[in-house]
């Protein structure tokens, strides 16, 4: 079968959870049998999300192949379990950037190089390029932005283009917002109106409106909203505000989107799709009672996005481990020794986050000292590994001054130091050491029973600074020990402290790989590790 493109815009407001939609068709689809990618366009100028501070556009997620991409690219893996790569998540930078090349390059041969056809011909040749690969039968993409910004104009109209070339191969899905008047106690169908006009104006039809809601939007008002925007009855859906993510695919399904988007596309479907392990963990998440508490470490606590792998891959390890997650954000530049124990003893786990630079970093030596003194399973994620390696070096090596370079560029023990491919690099987009590296697990270590006694993973990294191997030795002997290294450079992967409870580092980021249906190991080894402990405490 030809490749049917599904383009997914967003009207009325942003934060409508186009991500999360997008990524419940692609699992439905998938489920039903179809081979499925989603690819995100997003309208900055950024070449990519690498260099954006997270209070701009939260996590940055990394793919296998090394791109820094937007967050929604996360739960396009973690809802369908497809690996995305740098061809999922193409920037109105991107774009201008290939453009402005070919032009300098005499490419165009002497043309006036425009926006339309030029900008416009490189979004479709880019949207085309998954598709044209022949390894999908659907390629979904989310149009980033509200129709109506000027700058997700080009994009819009290149889909127009696309629609009218590919004809029953195309189909456009709106999401929109029906807000609820609380004073008035009535929802609102007229921003729904305004925006479908919107995207008329410029030529495009939707086929499907899906409407995000609060509350649950009667019949009546939902064939209101088909008549006024020209779409058939049954393709008016609404998603009510549900209380886990992962029940969208489920409500989607319940509303026959699936089946909308295959008619639609020309294809008559057979069947229902495979949910059955879907449902399974939706399940084990509906039934958990008992708890389980996990203090996240970091400076960025106050913004939901920033740590969205980190807290997907904790909720996900603590449904298979048959608990609920209660999840506390502990701000590490509030954190001090005075009030530690206030902060950290009701904790069963201690995670430390990534991150870059100085702010809240002494917050983190507080709670990692505290952390290894009363034995709490505590496991820090790159910036997190590199704060254990400090910590320890300070108190345990008595290295008072230790540090790594990123945060004073003349301690005396640079115990975490510059790549040294990382020392000539001026440019500071796309630059770090990213994406998937081999890491070689030392036989019988926590890390290597983890992953289930494996001694090969591959995990997927961001970082310029890494674990100074002048100091290993010291280390080893003092009792923390280096048990992952990648086989090629030698770089120090994971640190830990053999005979605790639970106190690993990883130089990478696991979280990047957790998916709802195949679950990170080393995540649900820590929530194992924070469970028992936490039957520990109740039983004494
Ligand atoms: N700032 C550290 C580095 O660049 C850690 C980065 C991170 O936590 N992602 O090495």
């Amino acid at each position: 079968m030809d490749t049917k493109y599904i383009f997914v815009t967003g009207g009325v407001v942003s934060s409508l959870g186009k991500g999360i939609i997008s990524s419940s068709l692609a699992n439905l689809l998938k489920a039903r049998g179809y081979r499925v990618t989603i690819q995100k366009f997003d309208p900055y100028i950024n070449i990519d999300p690498g260099t954006l501070n997270p209070y701009e556009h939260g996590e940055c997620y990394v793919t296998v192949d090394g791109h820094e991409a937007d967050l929604d690219l996360g739960h396009y893996e973690r809802f369908t379990d497809i690996q995305t790569t740098r061809a999922n998540n193409v920037t109105t930078g991107r774009i201008y950037q290939s453009v402005i090349d070919k032009e300098r390059r005499g490419d165009y041969l002497g043309k006036t190089v425009q926006i339309v056809p030029h900008i416009t011909d490189e979004i479709k040749r880019n949207v085309k390029m998954l598709g044209n690969t022949g390894k999908f039968d659907f390629v979904i993409t989310e149009i980033g932005g509200t129709v109506g910004d000027i700058e997700s104009l080009p994009f819009i109209e290149s889909v127009r283009q696309l629609r009218w070339e590919l004809g029953d191969d195309c189909v456009c899905l709106h999401l929109t917002y029906v807000p609820y008047i609380r004073a008035a106690k009535e929802l609102k169908t007229k921003p729904t109106q305004h925006s479908v006009k919107q995207l008329q104006e410029v030529g495009i039809q939707p086929d499907i409106l899906v409407l995000r809601t609060e509350k649950v939007i009667p019949p009546d008002m939902l064939h209101k909203i088909a008549r006024f925007c020209n779409v058939a009855p049954e393709a008016v859906i609404q998603s009510v505000d549900a209380p886990s993510i992962y029940e969208v695919p489920v409500m989607m399904h319940a509303q026959h989107l699936d089946e909308l988007v295959l008619r639609k596309a020309g294809i008559e479907p057979q069947g229902e799709p495979h949910m059955e392990p879907w449902l399974d963990f939706l399940s084990k998440m509906k039934s958990a009672e008992d708890v389980v508490t996990i203090g996240l470490v970091g400076k960025y606590v106050e913004l939901q996005d920033a740590y969205k792998s980190i807290n997907e891959a904790l909720f996900q390890a603590a449904t298979y481990n048959g608990r609920r997650l209660d999840l506390r954000y502990i701000h590490s530049e509030r954190l001090t020794d005075a009030n530690a124990d206030e902060l950290l003893s009701p904790l069963d786990g201690v995670i430390v986050a990534p991150g870059f630079g100085q702010r809240g970093i002494e917050g983190k030596f507080v709670a990692l000292r505290w952390c290894r003194e009363h034995d709490v399973p505590t496991f820090g994620i790159c910036l997190g590994m590199q704060c254990m390696v400090i910590e320890f070096a300070r108190n345990v090596l008595g290295l008072h001054e230790a540090n790594s370079t990123e945060m004073n560029p003349s301690t005396p023990h640079p115990v975490i130091d510059l790549m040294e491919g990382q020392k000539t690099i001026c440019n500071m987009g796309g630059t770090m050491r990213l994406g998937a590296y081999d890491c070689a697990l030392r036989e019988g270590s926590a890390a290597s029973r983890a992953y289930g006694g494996a001694t090969h993973v591959s995990e997927r990294h961001r970082h310029r600074f890494e674990f100074n191997s002048d100091y290993r030795s010291r280390f080893e002997e003092a009792g923390m020990k280096c048990v992952g290294e990648n086989p090629a450079s030698s770089l120090v992967e994971v640190v830990e402290i053999p005979g605790k409870r639970w106190y690993i580092g990883t130089q990478y980021h696991p979280e990047y790989s957790s998916t709802v249906l195949s679950p990170n190991p080393i995540f649900l080894s820590f929530l194992r590790a924070a469970i028992a402990y936490r039957d520990e405490k109740h039983e004494s």
